[in-house]
């Protein structure tokens, strides 16, 4: 039988672990993975603002990010998908695939029906279209279903970087275990480390010491408002819809300054904002992922009124009430300021900040929504603009941009990297732009066109 080429995937997390289950058939696939145990990643990355080490934002061990994701599953518009270098007519196959992994035909056709009568009852191109499967599902362990057959082999250890013996030599991975150093080799690498991890591989391969890994987006996320409904309004009846397969909800879609604002409504007891402010915001939702935390328990016992809308939320019986939050995820730009610093001897830092020009972006897209949806609203408290708590959505994304070949090519190029050969990325530091939406199922698409484009490369 003829021998399979080798290919190397760096992270096990969703990126990697669909692209191991794919290829496993057609390549000699080998799995690099950090983390023996799943377990959150806390402590990886330097970074003082936004939650981003104070609550779950990556996780390690098989499954990576989705040990812990909420599983909502949502495209990028088409101009998203144009500015990520993306032709849309040509991806669409690639996202009826990747809808097709995590819901049968049936439920698919089901939940776009209610996205098609749902974008007919607002304003056009309002509606952000957003699915939760029932279940959350962790991807190593989903891809495996999806894409059964050859055994994959998995290393445990931290890949450390990319080494090329000699100018033409073949290339080699470097893997710290817990034992020893050891060599990957490969005929193919592919990067699916995360968004904030792969940059620092990427630098460490080309011999960069020193770096700020520039256009890191993500769309962080702060509540902004609370609302109550008038008993005719569209918005509750759209906000939320249960099927047998999981949860419709919709985000109401605004932009200001080329940027893009997504408005979601999670049902409220009062118009009073003391449970969307301060730490307690989110803590059922960290609590979930990192139960133990005591900080995190004191801070629920200590905000009751959260602890009560995070349960009508969860159990969504508030969503034909008349009390609702607004939750905004707001686009940043791709800029070159913004991303993980690598330095000599130093934890990689992140730079996170929202920028002004983004604040101001997001706070008019609220009045813009506020001032459209009057005839729905009844009654409003807003937070001011300048006191919103901004937090990552820990959508990690684009911070491989100042190392990849090209973002507007076809084929394997698109994935390439500039000055290391037969080595591709493929996670969310490859986005280029994110808009509002979740990343998780483009990055499935995205590993389904790399998958095709490997296999269809000439030996
Ligand atoms: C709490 C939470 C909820 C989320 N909810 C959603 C959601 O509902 N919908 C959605 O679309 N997205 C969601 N996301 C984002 C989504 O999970 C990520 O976008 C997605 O998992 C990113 O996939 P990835 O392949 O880029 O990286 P990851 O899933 O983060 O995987 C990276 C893997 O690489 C490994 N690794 C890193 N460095 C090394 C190294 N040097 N050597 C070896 N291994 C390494 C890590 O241990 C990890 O297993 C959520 C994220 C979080 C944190």
């Amino acid at each position: 039988m003829k021998k399979k080429r080798r290919i190397a995937i760096v992270g096990a997390g969703l990126s990697g672990s669909v692209l191991a289950a794919r290829l496993r058939n057609s390549f000699d696939v080998t799995v690099i993975e950090q983390g023996r145990r799943k377990r959150p990643l806390f402590h990886e990355i330097a970074c003082s603002d936004g939650g981003i080490n104070s609550s779950i934002n990556r996780g390690a061990g098989l499954g990576g990010t989705t040990n812990y994701w909420h599983n909502a599953l949502i495209e990028l518009a088409p101009d998203e998908l144009r500015g990520a270098g993306i032709e849309p007519s040509r991806f669409a196959d690639y996202y009826r695939q990747a809808w097709s992994l995590f819901l049968s035909d049936a439920d698919l056709a089901t939940c776009n029906r209610i996205r098609d009568a749902n974008a007919a009852s607002l304003p056009a191109g309002r509606a952000a279209h957003m699915v939760v499967p029932q279940a959350r599902a962790n991807v190593w362990e989903h891809a495996h279903r999806w894409f059964p057959g050859d055994p994959i082999t998995v290393v445990y250890g931290h890949a450390e970087r990319l080494v090329q013996d000699g100018a033409n030599g073949p290339t080699h991975l470097l893997v710290r275990t817990k034992s020893a150093s050891t060599r990957i080799e490969a005929d193919r690498f592919i990067f699916s480390a995360g968004g904030l991890a792969t940059p620092v591989l990427l630098a460490s391969s080309l011999g960069i010491e020193e770096k700020l890994c520039g256009g890191y987006h993500d769309h962080p996320m702060a509540y902004v408002a609370k609302l109550r409904l008038r008993p005719s309004s569209v918005l509750r009846d759209v906000s939320c819809q249960d099927t047998s397969a999981g949860s419709v909800r919709t985000g109401f879609v605004y932009e200001s300054g080329g940027l893009k604002s997504v408005f979601y409504l999670r049902p409220a007891l009062t118009l009073g904002v003391a449970s969307i402010t301060g730490e307690a915001r989110y803590v059922l939702s960290d609590l979930r992922n990192d139960p133990f935390s005591p900080r995190k328990i004191l801070q629920l016992l200590t905000n009751v009124e959260a602890l009560r809308e995070a349960v009508l939320f969860k159990t969504r019986a508030g969503f034909r009430g008349d009390y609702y939050s607004v939750l905004m995820l707001g686009e940043q730009h791709a800029i070159s300021a913004r991303g993980v610093h690598v330095s000599p001897g130093r934890t990689p830092a992140l730079n996170w900040e929202v920028t002004p020009e983004e604040r101001s972006a997001h706070a008019r897209g609220l009045a813009q929504f506020l001032d459209e949806m009057a005839p729905q609203i009844a009654d409003s408290n807003c937070i001011p603009a300048d006191r919103w708590e901004y937090r990552t959505a820990a959508h990690h994304s684009g911070g491989a941009r100042d190392f990849l070949a090209s973002s507007a090519a076809e084929g394997l190029e698109f994935f390439a990297v500039r000055g290391l050969p037969d080595t591709s990325v493929c996670d969310a530091s490859l986005l280029q732009r994110g808009g509002v939406a979740n990343s998780g199922l483009t990055l499935v698409a995205l590993c389904l066109r790399l998958a095709d484009a490997l296999e269809q490369e000439p030996e």
